[in-house]
């Protein structure tokens, strides 16, 4: 079934220095769709997802969002990054503001919600991923499966279109794994667009459209989960699944 596109990366080529840490790169997520992206270490797919919220410029090639090429700078970056939300490995939250001032925020700065209004948001938001309770405590007093919640419901308190994340599970002690991963499974079941960086292969089979993977800079499969899990094609993907698997 063909969906609309929703980010397109066309023929993106990144370096750091010498290094060519994104080559050739075409990529296209369709709206409601879920994609996995995995690969080894060093394969560039933190680079990926943070040259789609233009954390990372690019050298070459095309980036597009909704149809639309990506601002450079000024009030649309920020309008983006509220549009493409990210959330990462470390939790990122102000450690100095409450769980409620956290998902908040961003809505008064950028969306210009007045803040009776933002907060009426944020708790429903809380609530949606189980912390309502928690609004009005600083960060390092909830666990780390509670800040990365938080983190996910900052994110989706900007109405994004689409949702990046970049190995939200890997900083998180094994009992909190699931709650987050059960709140990415609940998104995904909603429709919401993402792409999500994991090494949870459950989450890969159970969630995705599709399953990218990666190898030095380059996409090498970009497949159903059904087809990669038991048919990789290339030798770099067998390899990498008889490790991890
Ligand atoms: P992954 O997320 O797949 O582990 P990354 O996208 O983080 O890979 O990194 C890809 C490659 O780019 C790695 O070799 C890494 O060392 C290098 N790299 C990442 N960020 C930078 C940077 N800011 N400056 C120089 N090299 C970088
Ligand atoms: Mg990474």
């Amino acid at each position: 079934m063909a969906v609309d596109p929703l980010i397109e990366l066309r023929d993106v080529n990144k370096y750091f220095g010498e290094l060519h840490v994104l080559q050739d790169i075409n990529l296209t997520v369709g709206k409601g769709e879920v994609v996995v992206v995995i690969g080894p270490s060093g394969s560039g797919k933190s680079t990926l997802c943070r040259a789609i919220n233009r954390l990372e410029t690019i050298r070459s090639g095309e980036i597009k969002l909704d149809g639309k090429l990506l601002p450079e700078e000024g009030k649309d970056l920020a309008m983006l990054r509220a549009e493409v939300g990210m959330v990462f490995q470390a939790f990122n939250l102000f450690a100095h503001k409450t769980v409620l001032q956290n998902v908040s925020l961003g809505q008064i700065k950028v969306r210009g919600r007045k803040k009776a209004e933002a907060d009426k948001r944020s708790l429903e938001l809380l609530d949606r991923v189980g912390l309502v309770s928690q609004a009005p405590k600083y960060p390092a007093q909830l666990s780390g499966g509670q800040q990365q919640r938080v983190a996910i419901a900052r994110a989706l308190a900007m109405d994004p279109k689409a949702l990046l994340f970049d190995e939200p599970t890997s900083a998180l002690d094994p009992e909190m794994i699931n709650e987050v991963l059960e709140v990415m499974q609940q998104l995904a079941s909603e429709g919401m667009t993402m792409v999500v960086v994991t090494h949870e292969m459950g989450f890969a089979r159970s969630a995705a459209n599709r399953v990218v993977f990666m190898s030095d800079g380059r996409i090498v499969e970009d497949r159903t989960p059904e087809e990669f899990f038991t048919n990789p094609r290339s030798d770099r993907a067998k390899d990498f699944l008889s490790k991890i698997l």
